[in-house]
């Protein structure tokens, strides 16, 4: 299979649990607790991309996509938000999603299995980085005495990489360019936002757009494919957007949560920092705290 196919996922969002009454008398207590475990495992495929039906399985709490083809992961896994346990491995992927890291931070994601992928590595020589969050001679955990303070399972943000920042087209900007760092949108990125949300959209005959000048259809392109990837949002201030102005790489290290929470790190353990890209809907959304 190389992709999901459309209509294959949906059954599983209405999926309801019954309740197990074994002795009467029924109590309230019988009705609660009726969400579905869902786990979903697609390993082993050729999957070269993921659709966004599977982003809205709600109550999925296992996802497995080891073994495919895919080159990255849509930032749209934020929406799930009951996710405990995901394995990518045996794939293609530079980087991570920043949304995994949100996920295991403000969500219950507790087994991350990532390892093997062709991941960008902090030791690299073409490896810019902006920021060093920890010295960056030694790439250890703090060092400590005694029992293991709660930081010690917590993930640790090593480094920010440079941010490249785009023009409302798309293009990259150089450096140098002085660009406006509002956060207000524009009208035509509200409308391509609205756009990317309608399901009318899906119904415009390729043949109809082909007229459209040239940037318009390379934007309604775009909008299209946030819409079949679940959406986008900024990792910063969290609003819905379908070109990113802001993008970078941040290093943490999770390797307590790598294969499942088992200790926390031990005194002087090597950190072994994996690179989540984010992006931001606006100039203004940049790194904060660096
Ligand atoms: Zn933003």
């Amino acid at each position: 299979m190389r992709t999901i196919p459309p209509g294959l996922l949906r059954p599983l969002q209405h999926l309801t649990k019954l309740p197990t009454i074994k002795e009467p008398p029924i109590s309230e207590e019988v009705y609660s607790s009726l969400e579905p475990f869902l786990r979903l495992f697609l390993a082993g495929n050729a999957l070269h991309s993921i659709t966004s039906e599977l982003f809205e399985l709600d109550t999925l709490r296992v996802l497995s996509l080891r073994n495919n083809k895919l080159t990255q992961i849509p930032p749209a896994i934020r929406k799930l938000t009951m996710l405990q346990e995901v394995n990518l491995s045996v794939n293609r992927l530079h980087h991570l999603p920043w949304e995994l890291l949100f996920l295991i931070k403000k969500g219950d994601l507790k087994h991350l299995t990532v390892r093997p992928n062709p991941l960008l590595q902090i030791e690299d020589p073409g490896t810019d980085i902006a920021h060093w969050h920890i010295p960056s001679d030694e790439l250890k955990s703090c060092i400590y005495d005694g029992p293991a303070p709660e930081e010690a399972w917590a993930p640790v943000h090593v480094a920010t990489g440079p941010v490249t920042r785009y023009n409302a087209e798309g293009v990259t900007l150089d450096p140098t360019d002085s660009v406006s760092e509002t956060r207000v949108p524009s009208l035509r990125e509200v409308s391509l936002l609205s756009f990317s949300r309608s399901s009318y959209f899906d119904l415009i005959p390729d043949e109809e757009m082909a007229d459209y000048p040239a940037l318009m259809l390379r934007l309604l392109r775009a909008a299209r494919e946030v819409r079949a990837a679940g959406g986008r949002s900024c990792s910063v201030c969290h609003r819905g957007f379908v070109l990113a102005r802001t993008e970078w790489i941040e290093w943490w290290d999770c390797s307590t949560y790598e294969n499942g929470l088992k200790g926390p790190r031990a005194s002087g353990e090597l950190l072994r920092p994996l690179p989540f890209r984010r992006f931001g809907c606006s100039v203004g959304c940049v790194p904060g705290g660096i």
